[in-house]
């Protein structure tokens, strides 16, 4: 999608920190981050939100976890802990119409 930002993002049009890539997806540190780690997961795919999942994208989704995992044994939280979610339109607050999971750790988080 042209003119979407994390699109941009995954074309290198706009600077990023990256702490994992693979085939399917990118993780890089929130511009604005909530907690001492807060990483975003992105599909390379343009998916607009959970609203856009479709039944082609199971082979991508299908890895998310596994991309939390390594992503957090890289960051070295897998023992004290992370917490994943995504948000979805605008009671959530969406911002970024690009799937993305948010990927939360480094310190206490607030209880939900
Ligand atoms: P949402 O509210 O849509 O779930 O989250 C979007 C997230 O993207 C926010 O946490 C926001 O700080 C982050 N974000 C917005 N613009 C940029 C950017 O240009 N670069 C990075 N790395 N993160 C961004
Ligand atoms: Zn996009």
């Amino acid at each position: 999608m042209k003119d979407c930002l994390f699109c941009k993002i995954e074309r290198g049009e706009i600077p990023s920190e990256k702490v994992y890539e693979d085939e399917n997806f990118f993780v890089i540190r929130d511009i604005n981050p909530a907690y001492k780690v807060h990483l975003l997961i992105i599909p390379r795919k343009h998916i607009a939100s959970v609203n856009d999942v479709s039944e082609v994208d199971d082979a991508i989704f299908s890895s998310i976890f596994r991309v939390a995992k390594k992503v957090a044994e890289i960051l070295g939280v897998e023992e004290s802990g992370y917490r994943v979610l995504v948000n979805t339109g605008k009671d959530a607050g969406q911002i970024v119409f690009h799937f993305h999971m948010h990927f939360l750790a480094g310190e206490k988080l607030r209880e939900l």
